[in-house]
């Protein structure tokens, strides 16, 4: 059926009118911020009564002697500290605790369901204060991250601002392969085996198609493949497969995140030039050197090693915990960009900021562990011009926490407000 040919364009019109002048007085919407104690990773300043004025999704103006303006919207959190929004750049929205025991999710549960868990789950990382991840590995969820992000960004749901890597590239026995079950009955793997350079380059273009921002590659095996006795873990990638992987990604503007335990997997990444190593708790010095020389970063995700039950609390993973603290001192001695990031999802959703808290038993500087997940998670992310640091003409992401997180660093983990590109997402005072 042939459509009647439109007469009248002017209700279309004014509609249109009427629609982008609701939308010009959103994006206009201004909120004035009183805070007690501003924090500055940039600097590692701290100052007392400074006002924040954001327009729309960004901050224009801060500052101690800065005019409220007329019909702003008044934020009072001068009994607070406030600091840029937390970047957690190792995380996975779709997997939770639960996951860890038994058989894989990608076994029991459909995707439908893990998707429903991660919505749930991205709201609690947002309102702990993370308003940027970078989660790496749907871990057998498919696109589903790509589509929380998606409804993030669209204002369907609350949640952090995600970057996501869709599915791993691991090898055929490597990690985040089945274990254990009857090989004649097909099930889904969690990452996507990529046993040759054209299958990994194959499986880049598939996940960029399909919404990846990032590329996650399984450098080494994980903790089953850790040799008892050495220490030494699974090399997964030879140096030509990283160089592959790296330039495949980078045509399409896109960075490579290698998790690597150690060893020659972990060289060959950094050689390689991924932008950062995951984990990285059995890397020798030689590879910290590395780590140095190519400006690579680091997420060390300390915490989530621990044993968190009797079974877990083996002698070998005793050791492990070890070697990780030895490694992340000797990585900040030697200057390693050490980056902020969790593998929340292997543990609760909405208790990342505990890594803040290990970060300092282990001889970080508070400020420092601060700056790790604000202006240098930024900087990995190739995002230091938007988020990382309360600017003018920066995104609005703005949190503020009980108490003094430089004093002590558990104040970070009480998060009463949140402000995510100017809206508020949490307001618990
Ligand atoms: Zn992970």
């Amino acid at each position: 059926m042939m459509l009647q040919p439109r007469v009248s364009k002017p209700p279309i019109i004014g509609l249109i009118i009427l629609l982008s002048s609701f939308a010009f007085a959103q994006s206009s919407a201004v909120t004035a911020i009183k805070c007690g104690r501003l924090i500055n990773p940039a600097d590692g300043s701290v100052t007392q009564n400074v006002i924040i004025i954001v327009r729309g999704d960004r901050i224009e103006q801060v500052g101690t002697s800065v005019s409220i303006p007329a019909g702003a919207r008044v934020v009072d959190l001068s009994a607070y500290t406030v600091l840029p929004g937390l970047i957690d750049c190792h995380t996975h929205v779709l997997l939770q605790p639960e996951d860890e025991r038994g058989a894989p999710p990608v076994v029991t549960k459909s995707q439908a369901f893990r998707t429903v868990q991660g919505v749930a789950a991205a709201k609690r990382d947002l309102e702990a204060g993370f308003t940027t991840m970078r989660d790496l590995d749907s871990e057998g969820a498919g696109f589903a991250d790509v589509a929380i992000r998606d409804g993030i960004n669209r204002g369907i749901i609350p949640g952090p601002r995600l970057l996501v890597s869709t599915y791993a590239l691991t090898i055929t026995g490597g990690h985040m392969n089945n274990a254990g079950l009857n090989p004649d009955i097909p099930v889904p793997e969690p990452a996507t085996l990529t046993d040759s350079r054209d299958a990994m380059i194959a499986e880049i273009r598939r996940e960029v198609k399909y919404g990846a921002d990032w590329i996650k590659l399984y450098a080494t095996g994980t903790l089953r493949h850790v040799d008892p006795v050495t220490l030494e873990s699974l090399s997964q990638v030879s140096l030509e497969d990283v160089k592959a992987v790296v330039a495949e990604a980078a045509r399409w503007r896109r960075d490579v995140a290698a998790h690597a335990y150690g060893g020659d997997g972990a060289k060959n990444a950094i050689r390689g030039g991924v932008r950062s190593i995951e984990h990285g708790m059995l890397m020798d010095d030689e590879a910290l050197k590395l780590l140095v020389d190519h400006g690579t970063f680091w997420c060390p995700t300390l915490s989530v090693y621990l044993p968190e039950s009797p079974e877990d609390d083996t002698e070998l993973r005793r050791r492990i915990v070890a070697r990780h603290k030895e490694v992340f001192q000797k990585a900040m001695k030697m200057g390693v960009k050490i980056c902020f990031g969790t593998d929340v999802g292997a543990f609760e959703h909405g208790t990342s900021s505990r890594e803040f808290v290990r970060m300092v038993e282990y001889g970080m500087k508070p400020i420092d562990a601060i700056r790790s997940a604000t202006i240098r998670g930024a900087e990995l992310l190739r995002m230091e011009k938007q988020i990382g640091s309360i600017q003018t003409g920066k995104l609005a992401d703005i949190i503020a926490v009980e108490g003094d997180p430089l004093s002590d660093i558990k104040a970070i983990t009480k998060v009463t407000f949140v402000m995510k590109s100017g809206k508020v997402y949490k307001e618990s005072r």
